[in-house]
């Protein structure tokens, strides 16, 4: 069985389930007006509602209910046409009413099942328990003075969704896939910017272990942990302490615990003793929220095309490998470039798109995807136009460069930022193609190289790139290896 970890006493199954809160795109919050914007000054946000005043009524915002619902679709969930907004009581000085805003029984997106890649090729299915809707809390500042603490209410009652999966996970690998597979369907489907430096999406991690074949162990909820490296440390640092203790012949407490950067490790936040209980019921303030299939159906309409989708279709139109369609879908906006640059490049090489979309595939998950990881930068942040690198694929199909040029010339567009024609011409990068220039040198190198000639025709074939070689050498690399092997082979075998 796959998965296991090896402890001093033997095999232990590893179980995690995540819960990820990923903050809505709308302009506005879940119950008031006020603005949503990142990073606005310190109460700039702020309405009667979001402030709790006196009085004031919730009044939800059907904007978020959208994307809520959007977010089940892309989940393949089931859509709960009624729902119900509950109180979760509890008290922080930055939750000025004192409670928050949630779904608990009646959550508004229900049941489904997300496919994850794995490293080795392999898929799995990662079941989703719910969606549901939650105001956030203000924001509590230790920082700025030295004996008092200062809240900022901007974030109060901006609209989450909570995504909670089943304890399908077997794996850090596995949350990890899984997380970034939420990641990429909200930012397909346009429901949540994933923006996790932000604190646009993070997730409390739960992890128990047990022996294989018995029934679930106790778990601990790790709070708060803002990024998919951290979520995989937190669930293998747990693993490795919760089987000590259990080697040790301790029992796992049922506890939420803290994540530690600087160690890696996690350590006791509260444990289920001191559990709040949140004296949830259903918000006196709020209907029940209802809808029609109707609704649902018209937004299933307006779905953008998904990651899977989009996989299946790369494979099956443009005959790319099913290992570059997963890596260029994995984000929207790798997707999305090379989509540009594909139609950017046929329409420049007058070529069909069948015969170009291996090669462009290729040359984005290599030779852009590479030069990126160097210069640490994603492909929003490519140095590298669509209209650039659509001329440098141009050049090399229509045979003015070749592959091992289209490198350097890629090199020095990375550099300079200037346009591979531009490149190749100051540089005279051109391929030499023509058929007698290139029959002309082959018969000096030949001559100057009568011996080898003579080895090689005496069985040594290993020889034949050293011709070739030769021929590269004095050109520059710039001779068009067709027209070299085409002239060579029959001089050096006749
Ligand atoms: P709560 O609402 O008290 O946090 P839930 O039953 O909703 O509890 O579970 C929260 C998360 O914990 C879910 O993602 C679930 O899959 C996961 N989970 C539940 N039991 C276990 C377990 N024994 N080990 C690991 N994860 C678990
Ligand atoms: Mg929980």
């Amino acid at each position: 069985m796959r998965n296991l970890y090896q402890g001093a006493t033997g095999d232990w199954e590893v179980v995690i389930g995540l819960e990820i809160h990923a903050q809505v795109i709308s302009e506005s919050k879940l119950f008031s007006g006020a603005s949503t914007k990142f990073g606005s000054e310190p109460n700039t946000q702020v309405s009667f509602v979001c402030s709790a005043q006196p009085g004031m009524l919730p009044v939800i915002n059907e904007e978020c209910v959208r994307q809520a619902v959007r977010t089940g679709l892309a989940m393949g969930c089931q859509i709960n046409l009624r729902s119900v907004f509950d109180r979760k009581n509890y008290f922080y000085a930055d939750l000025p009413q004192g409670y928050q805003i949630s779904q608990f029984k009646d959550p508004i997106v229900g049941e489904g099942v997300v496919t994850v890649d794995l490293e080795d090729g392999s898929t799995k299915d990662i079941g989703v328990e719910r969606l549901h809707l939650e105001q956030d809390a203000g924001k509590s500042m230790h920082d700025q003075h030295p004996s008092m603490t200062y809240v900022d209410l901007n974030r109060s009652g901006v609209a989450l969704m909570e995504i909670v999966s089943k304890p399908d996970m077997r794996s850090a690998e596995e949350a990890g896939a899984y997380f970034k597979k939420i990641r990429s369907l909200v930012r397909y489907a346009g429901t949540c910017d994933g923006n996790m430096d932000q604190g646009s999406m993070r997730a409390d991690v739960n992890v128990s272990v047990r022996r294989p074949g018995e029934p679930l162990g106790t778990r601990t909820e790790t709070k708060n942990v803002n990024s998919i490296r951290y979520v995989m440390m937190v669930i293998e640092s747990e693993i490795r302490r919760q089987v000590d203790v259990l080697e040790d012949g301790g029992t796992i407490d049922q506890e939420t615990r803290l994540f530690e950067v600087a160690t890696g490790t996690t350590r006791t936040m509260r444990s289920k003793e001191e559990a709040h209980d949140y004296r949830y019921f259903p918000d006196p303030d709020l209907l029940p929220l209802e809808f029609s299939q109707a609704f649902v159906d018209e937004l299933a309409k307006e779905m953008p095309e998904l990651s899977d989708a989009k996989k299946a279709r790369f494979i099956k139109d443009l005959h790319i490998s099913a290992y570059n369609a997963g890596v260029l879908v994995a984000e929207k906006e790798s997707a999305d470039y090379f989509e540009e640059l594909l139609s950017a490049t046929v329409e420049k090489s007058g070529k069909q798109v069948s015969e170009l979309g291996t090669m462009v595939s290729n040359w984005v998950t290599g030779d852009l995807f590479g030069a990126l990881k160097k210069l640490g930068k994603g492909i929003t942040g490519s140095p590298v136009s669509i209209a650039h690198a659509a001329e440098l694929l141009s050049l090399q199909v229509d045979g003015t460069i070749s592959g091992r040029i289209a490198k350097e010339v890629f090199e020095n567009m990375l550099e300079s930022g200037k346009s591979p024609e531009v490149i190749v011409d100051e540089k005279g990068l051109k391929q030499v193609s023509d058929t007698g220039a290139i029959e002309t040198m082959i018969d000096e190198i030949l001559v100057a190289n009568a011996d080898k000639v003579e080895e090689y025709r005496g069985g040594k074939e290993k020889l034949y790139g050293f011709f070739v070689g030769q021929v590269m050498k004095q050109t520059g690399g710039k001779a068009n290896p067709q027209v070299v092997n085409q002239l060579l082979r029959p001089k050096l075998d006749g």
